[in-house]
């Protein structure tokens, strides 16, 4: 990885790569560099370190001791895709007794949750979590907790191309902040914009067409 001295921004966006380095911006240390990777077309997504050392008991534990997989209920309509067809206790459709039945197959959105995309195109925690009244119910921040890159291992080696997890990691260990450019797998970008896209029409996203969310 290549490290240069550069003054100005740089506008990447969720999309497609075109910068590269870990970027120092004058008159900041070096661990606020910009981090951003020469990937020329490539699909890639912005995810911001800062959150990625930070603890998150998003684990069995954390799930039965605290949240109890607050994320899976509506909440008054306000989650996403619990909302689209809930149960009478504001249960998704796919919630089943030991958890989601859609497997590897639910929503990217249900995969990478409690990190949630910005407007600005940057993968960070979603700020309800730390709430006390939020959905994880204390699990956000908790000290029994794995860093958020730890919890989340599994999702982002499936949406990462090989090798982009083990850069993620060395720079989150590294103490470095700012939003890292990471390469994703083919389709990524695309499950991400239509799972907005079915956010917004309150329905299950269209690449679920042929699995059966709930069962009657
Ligand atoms: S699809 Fe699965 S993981 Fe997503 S909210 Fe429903 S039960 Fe939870
Ligand atoms: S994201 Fe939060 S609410 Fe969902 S299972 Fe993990 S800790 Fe629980």
């Amino acid at each position: 990885m290549e490290q240069g001295t550069w003054g100005e921004a740089i506008p990447l966006r969720r999309g497609r790569g075109v910068g590269g380095g870990v970027v120092a911006v004058a008159g900041l240390p070096p661990n606020l560099g910009w981090h951003v990777t020469l990937f020329e077309e490539a699909p890639v997504i912005r995810v911001a370190l800062g959150w990625m050392t930070h603890r998150h008991d998003c684990t069995l534990r954390g799930i039965t001791e605290r949240c109890h997989g607050g994320c899976c209920y509506a909440r008054g309509g306000t989650y996403w895709p619990a909302r689209v067809d809930p149960g009478p206790d504001g249960a998704c459709a796919a919630l089943g007794p030991t958890g989601c039945r859609l497997g590897a197959d639910r929503p990217l959105c249900c995969k990478l949750y409690p990190l949630t995309m910005s407007k600005a195109g940057v993968l960070g925690r979603h700020w309800r979590t730390t709430l006390g009244t939020s959905c994880c119910a204390g699990n956000a921040d908790h000290p029994d907790g794995p860093p958020t890159y730890v919890a989340l291992e599994s999702t982002f080696r499936e949406i990462l191309e090989p090798g982009e997890y083990e850069r993620l990691v060395d720079a989150a260990m590294s103490g470095r902040r700012g939003a890292m450019t990471l390469r994703v797998r083919p389709g990524v970008l695309e499950a991400l914009a239509e799972d907005d896209r079915a956010r917004d029409a309150d329905t299950w996203p269209s690449y679920l067409a042929a699995v059966p969310v709930r069962i009657t």
